[in-house]
């Protein structure tokens, strides 16, 4: 018996380059097909104006699931599944075909050089705390949306 806990993650999606829509529904199908990953539920749709960068506008959602796999071989998968979409990394916050953050990992705090949980600017961007309440509201106190309720974000593709 060697069988790890299950957790539950939530990972924000976002996409401004190419065929945002495709890129979003592909991420959202193949993040349950990914090896010890399951139950996932994806939020609405969410467009968005880029933060501290120019280029075209965001579509972004948040998915939940349910995994085995660690954070550290998480956020591995979740990279594999940005490079198979094309992803490529010139500068910072440059536009991209698909970017997979891993958000929450159960109610893990992890500070390590590659990967930060929850994710510390999850708590500045409506776009990432709006779809995150839709599927785990006592995840994200009304304070938080509340700091984030200037910022123009709308439905849909
Ligand atoms: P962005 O910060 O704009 O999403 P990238 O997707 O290129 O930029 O990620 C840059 C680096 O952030 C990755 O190489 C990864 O190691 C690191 N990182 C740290 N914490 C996280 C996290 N919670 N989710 C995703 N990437 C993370
Ligand atoms: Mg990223």
């Amino acid at each position: 018996m060697n069988e790890r806990a299950a957790v539950t993650a939530y990972i924000g999606l976002g996409a401004n380059l190419g065929d945002r829509l495709e890129a979003l529904q592909r991420a959202l199908q193949a993040l349950g097909t990914m090896p010890g990953c399951r139950d996932v539920r994806g939020s609405r749709l969410y467009r968005s104006a880029p933060v501290d960068a120019g280029g075209p506008e965001y579509l972004n959602a948040v998915a939940q699931l349910t995994t085995t796999l660690t954070a550290p071989d998480l956020l591995r998968a979740l990279q594999a599944l940005e490079n198979a979409a094309g992803r490529q990394r010139p500068y910072r916050n440059a536009p991209r075909t698909l970017d997979l953050d891993l958000l929450l990992y159960g109610d893990a705090r992890i500070d390590s050089p590659r990967l930060s949980v929850p994710h510390p600017r999850m708590w500045e961007r409506a776009f990432v705390l709006v779809p995150l309440a839709e599927l785990a509201p006592q995840r994200v106190p009304a304070s938080a949306l509340a700091a984030v309720a200037g910022q123009a974000i709308a439905l849909g593709p």
